[in-house]
């Protein structure tokens, strides 16, 4: 049997939620009624953010969590217990950036981006699966990427975190199952949010150029859509997948990249 909750009755964690695509992903499942813990390793941030929401009307709070941590991980999934009674919906979705070949990867870097894209949402998602199994139902979404499907040279730790987070995503998938658990990768290609905008800059620094001209000559000519991808779109499909019509969704990675990965 699937099982379903309606969306009033959804309590939500989401990682990474002070900024960008979590901002709105908190803002989005708030707006469709849901219950949002936002957390973040920027406390003063998130914690603004959350009551900034609150003041709005809508059931949002702020906890710092640091996804490296596990204490911080533990702190953050008992407050949910507390606050909420439980966690239904769990988006991992904290990320950064950091470009260098290989043979100039700083070793600890490597280890902290894998930390915090692979080993955080691995925490998360064994402390969250037996509430999940408890009652029978949950969704798990990883924000993952298209460097998680394809090589970018200069990516050696943002490509092997995220490819690792869609293995760990068919593995909750399958480990699910039986319990009303579903598990799916959202993979975004470029989108407008200040993480990507700051590397157009980096780049341009680099060609004596602007970040305009970047978007332009550089990756437009590698987007068949010539777009940046908007965020609301990762927050629908988000809402997409949380919905009883997609039920039968687990294990997959939504690519939504228009169409870089098509050729
Ligand atoms: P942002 O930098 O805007 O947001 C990422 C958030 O994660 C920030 O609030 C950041 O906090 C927080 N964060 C960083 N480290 C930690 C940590 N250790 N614990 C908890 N939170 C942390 O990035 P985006 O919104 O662009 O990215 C969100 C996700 O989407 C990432 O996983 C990214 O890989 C993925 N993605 C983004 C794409 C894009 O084009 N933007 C494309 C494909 C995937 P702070 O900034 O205060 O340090």
């Amino acid at each position: 049997m699937v099982s379903h909750k309606k969306m009033h009755e959804r309590n939500v964690l989401i990682t990474g939620a002070a900024h960008g695509i979590g901002l709105q992903l908190a803002l989005g499942f708030a707006r469709s009624g849901a219950r949002v813990m936002m957390t973040d390793i920027n406390e003063s941030e998130v914690l603004q953010r959350a009551s900034e929401l609150e003041l709005e009307g809508f059931q949002v709070t702020g906890v710092r969590c640091d996804v490296t941590k596990e204490s911080e991980v533990k702190f953050a999934v008992a407050q949910a217990k507390v606050e909420y009674g439980g966690v239904d919906v769990l988006i991992n979705n904290a990320g950064i950036q950091h470009v260098d070949l290989i043979e100039d990867f700083p070793v600890e870097k490597f280890e902290e981006m894998i930390r915090i894209m692979l080993t955080g949402p691995f925490m998360l998602s064994k402390l969250v699966i037996p509430l999940m199994k408890q009652q029978q139902y949950g969704r798990i979404i990883n924000i993952a990427s298209i460097n998680g499907l394809i090589g970018f040279a200069g990516k050696a730790a943002y490509n092997s975190a995220k490819h690792g987070l869609i293995g760990l995503t068919k593995v909750a998938a399958l480990e699910g199952a039986d319990d009303g658990i579903t598990a799916n990768a959202i993979c975004p290609g470029y989108v407008d949010t200040a993480m990507v905008r700051g590397q157009f800059e980096d780049l341009a620094r680099t060609r004596n150029t602007t970040a305009d001209k970047v978007l332009e000559e550089v990756i437009f000519p590698l987007v068949p859509q010539k777009r940046l991808i908007d965020t609301e779109e990762i927050v629908q499909t988000a809402l997409y997948l949380c919905s009883e019509s997609a039920a039968g969704i687990t294990g997959q990675s939504i690519v939504i990249d228009g169409g870089y990965t098509v050729r």
